[in-house]
């Protein structure tokens, strides 16, 4: 159908008996690959994903790059995403990137195109450990504080919708996950069947706090920092 189709994936997935064979398939396809690696070194991501994860994550990206993911002679796109350990907002997508693609070469010869940094959202599972550290109200003063107007131009949901399991349709991810629909001026929940008669252009999108995480700093989007 012509259509861009990305495969957003945590690396160690392609190491799990019965999903060996996905590099393969993915690159058949021509799928980009959105993988989350969120630092350089080991013994971060092996502290928030789990023993062992980083090896694993780093013989998968071997494994792409040896399909041609990653490597500038090939149109196969391989994008890393970094978010932030911590209640703090990501650093500068730039030079992050820059220390990412020399750490990674030189330790490992892996290669990628872009590094995504994105804000963590204070919902569902972050939300959780916020609330649960009594960080929660700090992280959202940290949010307001930070906010960029230049940002709403670029925010994600001006542009994307995300479509759920069974067609639903809701403003972004996020709104998914809060179970916010998109909002029309019909009463049922609008569904992806509903787009052959209905013009979504003129209905507000569907706000709320954690739209903060969107428009703080540099801006945080599935693609990244906003305006990079
Ligand atoms: S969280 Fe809010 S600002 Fe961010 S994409 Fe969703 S609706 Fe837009």
């Amino acid at each position: 159908m012509g259509v861009h189709v990305i495969d957003r994936s945590n690396l160690v997935i392609m190491q799990e008996e019965g999903y060996q064979d996905l590099p393969e398939f993915l690159a058949d396809h021509q799928v980009e690959v959105v993988a989350s690696l969120p630092c350089y070194l080991e013994e971060n991501v092996d502290q928030q994903r789990g023993k062992g994860s980083y090896a694993q994550s780093i013989k998968s990206l071997k494994k792409l790059n040896s399909l041609g993911y990653g490597m500038s002679d090939s149109k196969l796109t391989l994008n890393l995403v970094y978010n932030p350990q911590g209640p703090s907002l990501p650093p500068p997508q730039g030079p992050l990137q820059a220390d990412y693609q020399r750490e990674l070469e030189q330790r490992f010869g892996v290669h990628f195109d872009q590094l995504f940094t994105i804000t963590n959202m204070p919902i569902q599972r972050f939300g959780s450990l916020l609330q649960s550290k009594g960080q929660f109200g700090e992280y959202m003063t940290l949010l307001r504080g930070a906010y960029q107007a230049d940002n709403l131009q670029s925010v994600m949901c001006r542009t994307l919708l995300s479509v759920d399991w069974q067609g639903y349709l809701y403003d972004c991810d996020f709104n998914q996950m809060l179970k916010i629909h998109l909002k029309t001026d019909r009463s049922f929940k609008p569904h992806l069947r509903d787009l052959f008669e209905l013009d979504l252009n003129g209905f507000d999108i569907q706000v709320a706090e954690h739209c903060y995480g969107c428009t703080a700093g540099q801006g945080s989007s599935c693609g990244g920092a906003l305006g990079d």
